[in-house]
C-alpha cells in the first residue's frame, strides 16, 4: 500500500485560489482532522472551516472535495482543498498534512500513481505534462489529443498484428517440425511489412510534432550596428509569446520567445553575447559560435544602406556549413537600385546560392516575409490540425527501434533463418512498443521520464 502524498497543485504565489492535493489511504482522515465539517461525502465540493488539529486555530474557509478510490485520478482517495492562494495559508495546510503523515510528492508522483493504478497509460501522462507545458495553441492541441489516447489507440492494432504474427511463429516452432509452408511464410512477411509501415508512418509525423512542441532556435547574427537589436525587439514586439509574459516564468537573458505561425521561436540575441565579448573577447566569440551551432537556423542582418564589408563576408562564411538566411535591413533608406546593387554584390561573390530577404526593421517593412522564410525550410507536409503528431524523441526513438527490429526480421525471413532467429526481433519490437505506452518500461525509466514532471501533478 502506497503512502499518502501531499502537494500544491496552483503556482506558487498569491491568487485567488491555491489548491492543495492529497492522495493515498490517509487522505480523507487528514481533511477531516482539518475541516470543521467531517462529513464529506465523495464528489461533493464542501465550503468548511479549515483550523490547526493540535491547536484548534483557523486557518482558512476552504472548498474541500473528496474522490474515492478508485474513481479518482490516481485511483487512490484523493482529497482537493482550495483555499485562498495565500502562500501562508497554502504553507499551514501543507504542514498540518505532513504532521498528519504524509510526505510532500514527488514532481509527477500523482501521474505516477496513475499509471500504477491503471488510470492513465505512459502516453497520457506525458501528454498531461506536455499540456502543462506547451507553448502554443497547436501544441497544446496536440497533447490533449495525446491525453484522450490517441496515440495509445493508433499503437494497439500495431501490437495486436504483431502479436498475431508471434504466436503463429511461436507455435510452429512448438508443433511443425519441418519449415513454415512458404504460404505463411509469405503471410507473415507481408503482415511484416505492412505492420512496419504503419509504424514508420506514425514515426515520420515527429519532425512537424517536434517542431509544434518544442519549436525552433532562432540565432541573430551581424556586424555591430547592422540592426540586430532593433530587429530582435521588432521580432518581439509584435509576435511576443504568451509565456513570457507569466509572472515567475524564468527567462534566459539570451533567448526572447515568441511565436510564428502555430511554430514557438526561441530567437537567440547574439547582440547580447556581443556585449560579453567585449570584456571576455574569447569567452564572448565561444558563446557566441556556440549560440550560432545550437540554432536550428541563422539568420545573418546586413546593412542594405551600406557596401557589404569584409566583416559581413567573414560572417557568411563562418555559417556557410549551417542552415541560415540572409536579410538585407534598413531598406526605407534605399532604392531598389542600391538594394540591388547589394544582391548583386553578394551573388557575384561566394554567395550565388543565398536565401536573401529585404526588410525593415524600424518601419517593419520584410518583416512577415522574414518570419516565413525562417520557418519555410523545416515545413511538412503534415497539416498541424489536422492527423495525429508525436512530438516526444522518447517515442520516435522507440519507434524507430521497433521498425528496424521488424526489419531484421523480416530479412531473417527471406534468408529462411529459424523461426527462433525471427521471433528475437518481434518481442524486442513488441517490448519497444510496449515502453512507449508504459506496460513494459522499467523502474529506472519512468522515475526518469516522471522526474521532467511538475509538483502536484
Ligand atoms: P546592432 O548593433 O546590430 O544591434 O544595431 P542596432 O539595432 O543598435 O541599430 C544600429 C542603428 O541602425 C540604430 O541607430 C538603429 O536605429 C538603426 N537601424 C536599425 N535598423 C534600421 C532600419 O531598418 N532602418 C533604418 N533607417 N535604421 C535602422
Amino acid at each position: 500500500m502506497h503512502d499518502t502524498i501531499v502537494a500544491l497543485a496552483t503556482p506558487l504565489g498569491r491568487s485567488g485560489i491555491g489548491v492543495i492535493r492529497l492522495s493515498g489511504p490517509d487522505a480523507l482522515s487528514t481533511a477531516r482532522r482539518l475541516s470543521s465539517n467531517g462529513n464529506l461525502a465523495p464528489r461533493r465540493a464542501r465550503l468548511t472551516q479549515l483550523s490547526d488539529p493540535d491547536s484548534s486555530e483557523q486557518i482558512d474557509q476552504a472548498v474541500v472535495t473528496y474522490f474515492k478510490a478508485p474513481h479518482s485520478f490516481t485511483g487512490e482517495d484523493i482529497v482537493e482543498i482550495s483555499c485562498h492562494g495565500s502562500p501562508i495559508i497554502l504553507r499551514q495546510v501543507i504542514d498540518v498534512g505532513l504532521r498528519l503523515g504524509a510526505r510532500l510528492a514527488e514532481p509527477g508522483e500523482f501521474s505516477l500513481r496513475a499509471l500504477a493504478n491503471g488510470r492513465l497509460d505512459l502516453t497520457e501522462a506525458e501528454a498531461i505534462r506536455d499540456l502543462i507545458e506547451a507553448q502554443t495553441v497547436a501544441s497544446a492541441r496536440q497533447a490533449v489529443r495525446q491525453l484522450q489516447g490517441e496515440f495509445s489507440h493508433e499503437l494497439q492494432p500495431i501490437k495486436d498484428e504483431l502479436l498475431d504474427v508471434i504466436v503463429i511463429l511461436e507455435s510452429a516452432l512448438e508443433f511443425v517440425e519441418d519449415d513454415l509452408p512458404d504460404v505463411q511464410s509469405k503471410n507473415i512477411r507481408e503482415k511484416l511489412v505492412r505492420v512496419r509501415g504503419r509504424i514508420e508512418k506514425i514515426a515520420s509525423t515527429y519532425r512537424a510534432g517536434h517542431l509544434i512542441r518544442d519549436g525552433l532556435r532562432v540565432a541573430l547574427v551581424g556586424r555591430p550596428n547592422v540592426g540586430k537589436s532593433s530587429l530582435f525587439n521588432a521580432l518581439l514586439g509584435s509576435e511576443r509569446a504568451i509565456v513570457t509574459d507569466i509572472a515567475g516564468t524564468t527567462r534566459d537573458q539570451l533567448h526572447e520567445k515568441l511565436t510564428i505561425g502555430d511554430i514557438p521561436i526561441s530567437l537567440i540575441d547574439t547582440a547580447g553575447l556581443r556585449e560579453t565579448s567585449d570584456r571576455v573577447e574569447s569567452i564572448g566569440v565561444e558563446r557566441s559560435r556556440r549560440a550560432m551551432t545550437d540554432a536550428d537556423i541563422v539568420v545573418v542582418l546586413l546593412d542594405a544602406s551600406e557596401p557589404l564589408t569584409d566583416e559581413d563576408f567573414a560572417i557568411l562564411q563562418s555559417v556557410a556549413e549551417l542552415d541560415h538566411l540572409v536579410a538585407f535591413n534598413k531598406i526605407d533608406k534605399v532604392g531598389t537600385d542600391e538594394l540591388n546593387s547589394s544582391l548583386d554584390n553578394l551573388r557575384s561573390k561566394k554567395y550565388p546560392e543565398e536565401r536573401a530577404v529585404a526588410i525593415s526593421a524600424t518601419t517593419g517593412q520584410g518583416l512577415d516575409a522574414l518570419k516565413l522564410a525562417v520557418i519555410d525550410p523545416f515545413k511538412t507536409d503534415n497539416d498541424s490540425t489536422s492527423g495525429f503528431l508525436i512530438s516526444d524523441a522518447r517515442h520516435h526513438d522507440l519507434l524507430t527501434r521497433a521498425s528496424d527490429e521488424i526489419e531484421q526480421s523480416i530479412a531473417s525471413l527471406d534468408t529462411k533463418a529459424s523461426e527462433e532467429i525471427t521471433l528475437i526481433g518481434l518481442h524486442n519490437a513488441m517490448r519497444y512498443l510496449g515502453q512507449i505506452t508504459g506496460e513494459t518500461t522499467t523502474e529506472d525509466m519512468l522515475t526518469r521520464i516522471f522526474s521532467t514532471f511538475c509538483i502536484g501533478k
